[in-house]
């Protein structure tokens, strides 16, 4: 016998919801398709509300979430509905929060990977959390100092995730950092200072090095090598 607890749950979904659940829906392959969303490159540097989305077949499709338009075909024969491209900014920004429902497991792994954004989870209470999202399989950020997790900033996490080389420079605290696109910058951890054009407050290089310098990974700021 089903007792009102077990099912107060299901009856906090509405039929909506339940109905967009079906395999082939929009909202299902907003999840776990391969895309990735950018949003501050190409077509799309510059503005708030345009978004680049990049599906795993190779076509490119501009989203416009103030006038909510795509470019997709899909959405040219059904203007007014919402297409797959459209849903996956909304989640991948946390702009609308991921289902309850969704096995974050079949989450598509390039979530809010490339967005100053950060994808949310509803859960039973109606509110909602930060969904944690792993890389290859290593989730212990005690054991992978580049492990993202979901309370990073979107500057730490692209410290992490990009392909940053460090290099101890000069004593006191004088790094190089080569990054993936071949440019050089200089992290200077004493000053506070980095050469390259980001004016963050702290840019991703100077995260990159004080979680090289916390992990042990170069020398410390005074040259000597880290404490094994
Ligand atoms: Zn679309
Ligand atoms: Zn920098």
């Amino acid at each position: 016998m089903a007792t009102t607890e077990s099912s107060s749950d299901a009856g906090s979904i509405d039929e909506s919801e339940i109905a967009e659940a079906s395999p082939n829906s929009r909202t299902v392959s907003a999840l776990t398709e391969v895309m990735t969303v950018m949003d501050s490159v190409g077509r799309a540097r510059n503005a708030d509300d345009l978004f680049l989305v990049n599906s795993s077949s190779g076509s490119e499709y501009l989203v416009d979430t103030r006038t909510g338009s795509c470019e997709c075909p899909w959405k040219q024969y059904n203007p007014g509905k919402e297409c797959k491209h459209e849903k996956r900014v909304a989640f991948a920004t946390g702009e609308r929060p991921i289902p309850q429902w969704v096995d974050d497991k079949a989450l598509d792994d390039q979530f809010g990977m490339h967005v100053d954004g950060e994808p949310r989870k509803a859960v039973a209470d109606g509110g909602v959390m930060q969904v944690r999202f792993n890389d290859g399989g290593v989730t212990d950020p005690k054991e992978d100092p580049l492990a993202v997790t979901s309370d990073d900033e979107p500057r730490t996490k692209r410290a992490k995730r990009e392909d940053i080389d460090v290099s101890f420079l000069a004593k006191p605290g004088r790094y190089e950092v080569h990054s993936a696109s071949e440019s050089r910058y200089e992290v200077d951890v004493l000053e506070e200072t980095c050469s390259c054009p980001d004016t963050a407050e702290r840019c991703k290089h100077r995260r990159r090095v004080e979680i090289e310098i916390e992990a042990k990974r170069v020398p410390r700021p005074d040259g000597k090598l880290p404490d094994a």
